[in-house]
């Protein structure tokens, strides 16, 4: 397939929080050797703006959460939670679920603490 250049809005705003929460999820969780992610069918340079480097087994999540959410059939896209779709299977269902919730939290937590700091300052 060739690199695709056609990416709305949305998904782009998708593809970025995907990549942004599966690295924090890696960095904070995940040992040994990382290379920066990379995906075939995106430019993710001008999409991310910003470099991930991600453990294999993280790199094949995120492998495939973007394949799937560029075969996403729904236009627009409803929440993935809600959807009849599921395009999640298995094991991808159960790690993305924990990276969602590992790096929500984590986004929170510094949230208020730079909150706090304003307050303080
Ligand atoms: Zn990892």
């Amino acid at each position: 397939m060739a690199l695709r250049t056609e990416v709305s809005a949305k998904e782009r705003k998708d593809i970025r929080t995907l990549i942004r929460f599966v690295g924090l999820y890696c960095r904070e969780n995940h040992d040994g050797a990382k290379a920066p992610f990379t995906f075939r069918l995106l430019d993710l340079k001008a999409i991310a703006k910003e470099e991930v480097s991600v453990c294999p087994d993280c790199t094949r999540l995120l492998t495939y959460g973007l394949t799937m959410r560029l075969k996403c059939p729904h236009d627009p896209k409803s929440m993935c939670k809600k959807c009849e779709t599921q395009c999640y299977h298995g094991e991808y269902k159960a790690k993305i679920r924990e990276v969602m919730k590992f790096s929500g939290m984590y986004m929170i937590k510094h949230g208020r603490l730079r909150m706090l700091y304003h307050y303080l300052g």
